[in-house]
C-alpha cells in the first residue's frame, strides 16, 4: 500500500514539476465529435471558397441573369395568349398573324440561345470551382495529417480504412455541396424569388396563394430531413465499416487463405452489406413516401392557382385575362421547382452535414497537432533520463509505469524484456512519438518537450524491425535517409548494410523496385538508410529479427562499425546482441526491474537470467559447442 501512494505521489510530482513547459496530456485521442450545422458548415467551408471570389461572383451575375431569363417564357406566353384572344374577337389578316407568331418564336428563341450560354457559364464555373476546391480539401488534409502526432493515427476510429472513407467521401460531399449551391440551389431559388415578385406584381391574392404553398413544402421536408437523418447517419458509419473490412481483408489475405478462412470473411462482410443495405432501402422507402405527398400538394398548389385565376378572369377583375391563367400557372412551376428539389437539397445538405463532421474533425483536431519546442543545440551529445515516467496508449492500455532510467551518451544500451514489456514504447517515448502522462523525460539536461521535434528526429536514426520501403528505387528508398546525398553517398550505405552486391546482382541495379526486396533485404534498405542519415542517436528495435543467420551476422558488424562514438539503444531477443551491450535494463510489464552491465544483471538472478538462459538452451549452445569443436 505504501508502494501505491509513493508512486502516485511520484507521478503526480513530476506533473507539477513540469507544468509550466508542459502542454496537457491528451492520452484520449479519440476524435472530438464535432456537431456541424448549416452555419457551422459554412464557416468551415468558407475559407476554401474565398480564394475563388471572383468565380464566385461571375457565378453570381449568371444566375441573376439566368433567373431573370427563366420567366421569360411565362411572359411571351401570357402576352402571346392574349394577343391571340384579341385576334380572335377581330377579323384578323393572315400576314398579323405570321408576324406574331415570327416575333414569338424570336424571342423564344433568342432567349433559348442567351440561357444556353448562361447556363454553360454557370455549369462550367460551378465544376472549376469544384475542381478547385476539392483539391485545396485534399492538400489541407494531407498536410494536416503529416503535422498529427503518432498517438492520432493509433487512436480508435481512425484506423486506416475509415480515415480514408472519411477523407474521401469528405472531400467528394464537400466539394459536390459547392457545385450544387451555385449550379442548382441558388439558381432554382433566385428564379423561385422573381416568379414569386411576378406573381405578386400581377395579383396580390394569386401571389399570397403560391406563397402559402411554400411553407408546406417546408414543413414536409423538414420532417422528411428528420426522419432520415439517424439513417443517413448509420449508412455513413457502413461506409466506413466496409472501406475498413475490404482493407482488413487485402492486409490479411495471406492468413485468410492458410486458414482457409474465406467463408468467415465473406460472412463478415455480408452482415455489413446487409445492414448497409436494409439502410439504404428504408431510407429510400421513406424518401419516396414523401416525394408522393410532396408532388400531391403541389398539385393542388397548381389547381388553386387556375381556379382563383379563373375566378378573377370570369369576374373581369382588372388587369385580368385569359393570358394570366398561363402565366400564374408557368410562375407557379418556377415557384415550385426548387420546393421539388428541396429534398434532394436537403438530402445533399445532410449528407455533407455528416460527412463534414468527419472531415472537419481531422481539420480541425488541433490537439493532435504534434507540438515542437525551440531547443536546437548545434551538437546533440544523447544523453536520456526519464524519471519516474507512466505512459497509457489512447486505447487505455497502460504500457509503462513509474519507469527511471538513464542512458548515457556514447554507449550502448540494451532494452531486455518479454513481449509486451514495453521496450518499443521507451523508444517511442523518446523519438516524442508520444508524451508521458507524467514523468519528466530528459535529452542532454533539456525537456524532450523543449526540444525542436523536428531537430532531434534529425539527429535519431530508428530501425524497426518491420521497416518501410515505398514504392520506388532503391536509391530513392536509401537516399530517404538524407535527400541531399550524392549516388557515391548511397552506394557507401549501401555498402555498409552488406545489400551492396545483392543490389547489383539486379537487372536494374539502384534503379531496381524496393518493393521487389526480400524481407530481409528490405531491412538491409533501412539501415543503409540510416548509414545514410549517420545520425549520433541510434534506436534500434529488433533489427535482424526478419534476417537470416548470415545478414544478422553481417548486419552485426556493421552496427558494430557504427556503433563507435554514438549513442544507441537496442531492443533484441537476441542474446548475442545484448552481451555487447555496455548497460542493459530489463523491463517487466511496464517496470524496469533489473539494471547494471549484461553480467552483473545476470549474476542477480531474475527475469534477465531467466530469458538469457532460456535463450541459450533453445538455440542448443551445448550440442552447437560440440559440433564446432568436433569440426
Ligand atoms: P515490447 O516492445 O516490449 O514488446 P510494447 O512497448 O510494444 O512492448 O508494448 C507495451 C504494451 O503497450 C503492450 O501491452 C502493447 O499491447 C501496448 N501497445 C503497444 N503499442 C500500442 C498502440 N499503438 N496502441 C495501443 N497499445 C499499444
Amino acid at each position: 500500500m505504501r508502494f501505491f501512494i509513493k508512486k502516485t505521489y511520484l507521478c503526480t510530482k513530476f506533473q507539477e514539476q513540469t507544468t509550466i513547459i508542459m502542454a496537457p496530456n491528451t492520452t484520449n485521442t479519440e476524435q472530438p465529435a464535432i456537431k456541424m450545422n448549416l452555419i457551422g458548415l459554412l464557416k468551415n467551408i468558407l475559407p476554401f471558397v474565398k480564394p475563388y471570389r471572383w468565380l464566385v461572383i461571375l457565378t453570381l451575375a449568371l444566375t441573376f441573369i439566368g433567373s431573370l431569363m427563366a420567366q421569360v417564357n411565362a411572359v411571351v406566353l401570357d402576352r402571346a395568349v392574349d394577343a391571340i384572344n384579341a385576334m380572335m374577337q377581330t377579323s384578323f389578316a393572315w400576314s398579323q398573324a405570321a408576324k406574331l407568331l415570327f416575333t414569338i418564336s424570336a424571342i423564344l428563341l433568342g432567349k433559348e440561345v442567351i440561357s444556353a450560354f448562361i447556363t454553360f457559364g454557370q455549369r462550367y464555373f460551378g465544376e472549376k470551382m469544384r475542381i478547385l476546391i476539392s483539391r485545396d480539401l485534399s492538400l489541407k488534409v494531407v498536410d494536416r495529417m503529416l503535422s498529427f502526432r503518432m498517438a492520432f493515427f493509433s487512436s480508435e476510429g481512425n484506423e486506416t480504412g475509415k480515415l480514408q472513407s472519411r477523407i474521401d467521401r469528405g472531400i467528394q460531399s464537400l466539394s459536390n455541396t459547392v457545385n450544387n449551391f451555385f449550379i442548382e440551389i441558388l439558381p432554382l431559388f433566385t428564379s423561385a424569388v422573381f416568379a414569386l415578385i411576378l406573381m405578386f406584381a400581377a395579383n396580390v391574392y394569386v401571389g399570397l396563394v403560391a406563397l402559402c404553398i411554400v411553407p408546406i413544402y417546408f414543413y414536409l421536408t423538414y420532417v422528411q430531413a428528420n426522419h432520415l437523418k439517424g439513417w443517413r447517419r448509420n449508412i455513413f458509419s457502413s461506409h466506413q465499416a466496409v472501406s475498413q473490412g475490404i482493407l482488413n481483408i487485402i492486409e490479411s489475405i495471406s492468413v485468410i487463405k492458410s486458414f482457409n478462412r474465406e467463408d468467415i470473411e465473406a460472412a463478415r462482410q455480408a452482415a455489413i452489406q446487409d445492414a448497409m443495405t436494409s439502410q439504404q432501402m428504408n431510407t429510400r422507402r421513406l424518401s419516396f413516401f414523401f416525394n408522393g405527398l410532396k408532388s400531391f400538394f403541389e398539385q393542388i398548389g397548381t389547381v388553386l392557382i387556375i381556379i382563383l385565376t379563373a375566378y378573377l378572369v370570369l369576374t373581369d377583375y382588372p388587369g385580368m385575362s385569359i393570358g394570366k391563367i398561363m402565366y400564374h400557372v408557368m410562375l407557379f412551376a418556377n415557384v415550385s421547382a426548387p420546393i421539388r428539389q428541396l429534398h434532394r437539397i436537403y438530402d445533399d445538405m445532410n449528407d455533407a452535414l455528416i460527412y463534414a463532421e468527419g472531415f472537419f474533425g481531422i481539420l480541425h483536431a488541433d490537439d493532435e497537432v504534434e507540438d515542437t519546442g525551440t531547443w536546437h543545440p548545434a551538437q546533440v551529445l544523447g544523453d536520456f533520463e526519464m524519471s519516474g515516467v507512466d505512459f497509457t496508449y489512447g486505447n487505455g492500455t497502460k504500457a509503462l509505469t513509474d519507469v527511471t532510467l538513464h542512458i548515457p551518451s556514447g554507449k550502448i544500451t540494451a532494452l531486455v524484456g518479454l513481449s509486451g514489456a514495453g521496450k518499443s514504447t521507451i523508444v517511442n517515448l523518446l523519438d516524442k512519438f508520444y508524451h508521458p502522462d507524467c514523468g519528466s523525460i530528459r535529452l542532454d539536461g533539456h525537456e524532450l518537450r523543449q526540444w525542436d521535434t523536428q531537430w532531434l528526429r534529425e539527429n535519431v536514426g530508428l530501425v524497426l524491425q518491420k521497416n518501410h520501403i515505398f514504392s520506388g528505387s532503391i536509391e530513392e528508398n536509401i537516399r530517404y535517409g538524407n535527400p541531399r546525398a550524392t549516388h557515391e553517398d548511397v552506394v557507401k550505405a549501401a555498402r555498409q548494410a552488406y545489400i551492396y552486391d545483392q543490389i547489383m546482382q539486379l537487372p536494374g541495379g539502384f534503379a531496381s523496385q524496393a518493393l521487389q526486396l526480400s524481407g530481409g533485404q528490405q531491412q538491409r534498405i533501412a539501415i543503409a538508410r540510416m548509414f545514410i542519415k549517420n545520425p549520433p542517436i541510434i534506436f534500434l528495435d529488433e533489427p535482424t529479427a526478419s534476417l537470416d543467420a548470415i545478414a544478422t551476422e553481417q548486419i552485426k558488424a556493421s552496427i558494430d562499425a557504427i556503433k563507435a562514438g554514438r549513442t544507441v539503444i537496442i531492443i533484441s531477443h537476441n542474446i548475442g546482441q545484448i552481451i555487447d551491450s555496455d548497460q542493459i535494463y530489463v523491463l517487466q510489464k511496464g517496470h524496469v526491474v533489473q539494471s547494471g552491465t549484461p553480467s552483473e544483471v545476470y549474476r542477480q538472478g531474475g527475469l534477465y537470467k531467466d530469458i538469457f538462459d532460456a535463450s541459450a538452451r533453445s538455440m542448443n549452445v551445448d550440442k552447437i559447442a560440440d559440433t564446432i569443436n568436433e569440426s
